[in-house]
């Protein structure tokens, strides 16, 4: 590990991109939210985000995401950097609130318009656009009427869904339904830490199913329009490890890899929610209507792994539900990130071969991976070796696992540049290029050199 801290490029592990073969598929990842800024723009409708990073206290230094990377309106010139970069994949997703203001009802011809001339530059530069349709930015007219917890988001869904693919599915050949569905429900339905900041298992259940029924509902529509499209969706993946070789641990390490790594993934693969290992989700029974253990069953064509870091799990009386406490990064004084993530590049090795054992999944791809770490900009410069190295930590992880028969075919950064990082605001940079906020000034980082250099 001490290759992470070491300043010297030199040292890294040998890597290098023809052994992970021809096929593999080479990006980097962004989200909408986190990028696009204008966010009052030609008709765009306000999402959950826009309203809760303007409520105080819910944001680091009260920072807001409605200018962000300013990328609706620099999109050209980032493609062309990404270009320069030599990456050949593009993660984005796309806002339901741009598209539809209201989430349900009249389109936004404008919102339409410009995924379209993103979509379109992309192909131009010869980048492949991989589009995920939910990335956290709900239409806050749906969240007044419940947002996720309310039944008829499925059919809300399905609506915007079909527009994406209506619109985008001539050129838009890779699809992801949903990003980390158990993040966006578990922060923003029970922790009330992200948009739109509700709490308690009572959000939580209704929010969780209508989301896992989406999962599937949205697949389905896609491959309707598009049969010959892919289509996945990706999930939060943590390596759970429990912290004494005890039966009490190991159980409560059982429950949290329940909730982080098969909660959304079981029940589309037909095994239904993994109620015997996370006795609340009898709770379930609430929400469950007639059919819906087939209406969660999506049969997709990858499966998109997210992966940072592994957690250590001790048993403890004071958390309800899952009777599990996380022991952070810190105390157990391992490498971290500025976002207290452990460093552990085995974590991707574990996770990749846990998604593979699963017989129906049928290909992984590592949709997001990347670090922030403390970035100094001096003149004009970035050398930020550490993102480097953890890159080529995990890479050399991933093609460990790939040669070990894991079926996995492509990884992207998270992210291309510098970005708004939820409820911590502008502090922590994930980016390959940092971004001046104030100037919205580019600067190619030497890790993002050394992804130009490796992807040649
Ligand atoms: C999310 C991104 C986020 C990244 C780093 C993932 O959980 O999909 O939106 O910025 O991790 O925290």
């Amino acid at each position: 590990m001490s290759l992470l801290f070491s300043d010297s490029h030199e040292k890294s592990p040998i890597l290098h991109k023809k052994y992970f073969g021809d096929e593999f598929k080479w990006g980097v990842s962004t989200s909408a939210y986190q990028t696009e800024g204008s966010h009052l723009a030609h008709g765009k409708g306000l999402s959950i985000w826009d309203v809760f990073s303007n409520k105080k206290g819910n944001i680091y230094k009260g920072q807001k995401g409605d200018m962000a990377c300013d990328f609706y309106e620099r999109f050209g010139e980032d493609l062309e950097l990404m270009k320069d970069l030599n990456i050949p994949n593009f993660r984005f997703s796309l806002s339901w609130p741009r598209l539809i203001p209201n989430g349900t009802g009249a389109p936004n011809e404008k919102g339409i318009d410009f995924y379209n001339r993103l979509i379109d530059k992309c192909l131009e530069l010869d980048i492949e656009p991989w589009v995920t349709l939910y990335h956290w930015d709900l239409p806050n007219e749906l969240e007044k009427k419940g947002g996720w917890t309310n039944r008829d988001i499925v059919d809300w869904f399905k609506e915007y869904t079909d527009l994406c693919v209506r619109k985008f599915g001539d050129r838009v050949k890779h699809w992801m339904v949903l990003n980390e569905p158990l993040v966006f429900v578990g922060a923003g339905y029970y922790l009330g830490v992200h948009a739109p900041g509700k709490r308690g298992l009572k959000n939580f259940l209704p929010a969780m199913h209508h989301a896992a029924i989406c999962q599937a509902e949205g697949a389905r529509l896609i491959k309707h329009h598009y049969p010959k499209s892919e289509v996945g969706t990706t999930f939060s993946c943590s390596h759970i490890e429990a912290f004494r070789p005890i039966e009490k641990d190991k159980l409560a390490a059982q429950r949290l890899d329940a909730l982080v790594n098969r909660l959304f993934l079981e029940p589309a693969l037909g095994m239904g929610y993994p109620v015997k290992d996370l006795k609340f989700l009898k709770k379930l029974e609430n929400y469950w209507k007639p059919g819906d253990e087939n209406l969660l069953k999506f049969d997709f064509d990858f499966i998109g792994i997210q992966n940072y870091t592994r957690e250590i799990i001790k048993h403890s009386y004071l958390i309800p539900y899952v009777r599990a406490n996380i022991i952070k990064a810190e105390k157990r004084k391992v490498p971290i990130t500025l976002m207290k993530w452990e460093v552990y590049p085995e974590s991707i090795f574990h996770i990749l071969k846990k998604f593979d054992g699963y017989a129906d999944v049928k290909k992984i791809y590592v949709t997001e991976n990347g670090a922030a770490f403390n970035d100094i900009l001096k003149n004009g410069e970035i050398d930020d070796v550490k993102r480097t190295n953890y890159i080529r930590l995990y890479l050399d992880a991933i093609l460990r696992a790939k040669n070990n028969g894991v079926n996995v075919q492509g990884y992207f950064v998270w992210s291309f540049t510098d970005n708004f990082e939820w409820a911590e605001g502008f502090f922590p940079r994930f980016g390959l290029v940092y971004i001046d906020f104030k100037t919205q000034q580019r600067i190619v980082k030497s890790s993002g050199k050394w992804y130009r250099e490796f992807l040649k």
